[in-house]
């Protein structure tokens, strides 16, 4: 069994079965029987059926009072971040960019003029969903939806630290009257995980660096594509023209919305040492100013919170770890650096640290959690000289009162995304592809790119209407036999085109 507990209070809130091998394999068989029929309906069919399971989830009640109790974050960030993404990216793909990345696209080759080649998008099968606890919509189901657009059947294996929310999306479905089996949630630990990658035809997995490689190795052996969406160290540049007020409210946001357990958060913060103790200052003020504790769950629970408790109790350790760490090297802390003493559940207090190196594990090593560093830099060369000495690449922000060097900047960072004066919200740019670069992963979701990654790519070479003859003419020419003549002409053409 699974017990799910409340990590603000520790209640418990449910147990539930904790599914085997055998249960994933026997929901990969139904999803494989069931994904032809919905592949053979039009794109648009499938998308309206998606956008009314959105809006079933848009009313549902125990979703959100789930996602809070299970996950520990106040509602605000469950419906304003989790469920309007879901929402936005439903909107998204099922409009007219999904409907044009499915169509079949057709090309005209130079060489052959007589011929066109009608590239094919099929769906891939089943794809295998595999989730982390932080975002138990936005990074469970919402990453289905593509899949599912794309006319993939899919099974969802969420963390076994959250998997409540999941299991009432795969209730909402079917109250939906969609396929039961065409979506399905498989509830267990990491051998769930596992049996779903030795089955399904892709895996779209999120997750820890060393859980991504043993899948990226799986999906090797048994060559299908796998995208792995992993941890990230993302710096924020303060440049000393900066909007400073501003910078230091988005600094404290990025870096302590959801405790901290964001994959594209704030770890690293490089600012020019002129404004570096203003900046600082700034920062420990909005600090002062954050409100935790426990979330109400209520509808009409007012918004009295702004952090909520660390879902998974190692973020904690690993918070100490890195404050400890730092501390031994020099670094000062400036507020938090402990739990609270008056919360009962799991939590970290809001901390900040100064006078940071690049060589401490808090600038290493990706932390998770509710620690923010800052660290002076003599420049906008040097920030960029710490910033990209990262093994990770997955977002960052750069801050700047000249736009078009800021966005040169943003350019030198080797990184998957960049907010320019900004943080977190190229999250809910799904126009566009976001992905980690180095060793935060491989593939993307966001944009027509992402979607097609869901397909099977097929090409259909034949003849341009009214140029049968052509066809058979050249045809006449280049095969069997051989001839000096053709081999004269083409020489020709050759030089003419590439010489
Ligand atoms: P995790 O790797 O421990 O678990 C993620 C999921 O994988 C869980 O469902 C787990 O049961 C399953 N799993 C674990 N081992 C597996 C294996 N060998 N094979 C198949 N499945 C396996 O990660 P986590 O602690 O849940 O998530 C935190 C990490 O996720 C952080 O590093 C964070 O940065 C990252 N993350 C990345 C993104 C992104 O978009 N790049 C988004 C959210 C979280």
């Amino acid at each position: 069994m699974l017990r799910i507990v409340n990590p603000a209070t520790l209640d418990l809130v449910r147990e539930i079965p904790c599914q085997t091998a055998d249960d994933v394999t026997a929901a990969v068989q139904r999803a494989r029987a069931a994904q032809p029929a919905w592949a053979a309906l039009p794109t648009r069919e499938r998308g309206r059926a998606l956008r009314r399971l959105a809006a079933r989830l848009l009313g549902d009640e125990e979703l959100i009072e789930t996602l809070v109790a299970e996950s520990g974050k106040p509602r605000y960030e469950a419906e304003l971040i989790e469920l309007f993404y879901t929402c936005e990216l439903t909107r998204f793909y099922t409009g007219r960019v999904g409907r044009r990345a499915l169509r079949d696209d057709v090309r005209h080759p130079l060489i052959f003029a007589n011929k066109k080649a009608r590239v094919v998008y099929h769906a891939r099968g089943v794809v295998g969903v595999i989730g982390p606890w932080n975002w138990p919509i936005l990074n469970n189901f919402a990453d289905c939806v593509a899949p599912l657009l794309a006319g993939n059947a899919v099974v969802l294996k969420p963390s076994e630290w959250t998997p409540l929310t999941s299991l009432r999306v795969q209730t909402l479905w079917r109250e939906s009257r969609l396929p039961p089996d065409l979506f399905q949630v498989v509830t267990g630990q990491a051998d769930a995980g596992r049996a779903l990658c030795a089955q399904a035809d892709m895996i779209f997995f999120t997750g820890s660096q060393a859980a991504g490689r043993e899948v990226a190795r799986t999906a090797g052996e048994r060559l299908i594509p796998a995208v792995v969406e992993l941890g990230g160290k993302s710096a924020m540049v303060v440049l000393a023209d900066a909007d400073l007020p501003r910078a230091a409210r988005a600094a404290v946001w990025s870096g302590f919305a959801h405790s901290g357990q964001v994959c594209i958060r704030t770890e690293r913060v490089l600012v020019e040492a002129p404004v570096a103790d203003r900046f600082i200052q700034l920062c420990s003020d909005e600090i002062h100013r954050l409100r935790q504790g426990a979330p109400p769950r209520e509808l009409g629970a007012p918004v009295a919170l702004d952090v909520g408790a660390i879902t998974f109790p190692r973020q904690i350790t690993v918070a100490k770890e890195h404050i400890a760490d730092a501390v031994a090297k020099g670094a000062r802390v400036v507020t938090g650096g402990s739990a609270p003493g008056d919360l009962p559940g799991q939590f970290f207090a809001p901390t900040l640290l100064a006078e940071v190196t690049p060589e401490m594990k808090v600038m290493r090593e990706e932390t998770f959690g509710p620690v923010l560093p800052i660290m002076r830099v003599a420049d906008a060369e040097e920030a960029l000289r710490v910033a990209n000495d990262s093994t990770l690449g997955l977002s960052g922000s750069v801050w700047s009162g000249d736009a078009a060097r800021a966005r040169a900047l943003a350019r030198r960072l080797v990184s998957g995304s960049v907010c320019v004066n900004d943080a977190l919200v190229n999250y809910f740019c799904v126009e566009a592809p976001l992905g980690g670069v180095k060793q935060s992963g491989l593939g993307f979701r966001h944009g027509p790119e992402s979607l097609r990654q869901f397909c099977r790519v097929e090409t259909i070479v034949e003849d341009r209407a009214g140029l049968r003859w052509l066809s058979a003419i050249i045809g006449r020419q280049l095969m069997f036999p051989y001839r000096a003549r053709t081999l004269r002409a083409v020489r020709w053409l050759m030089r003419r085109l590439y010489g």
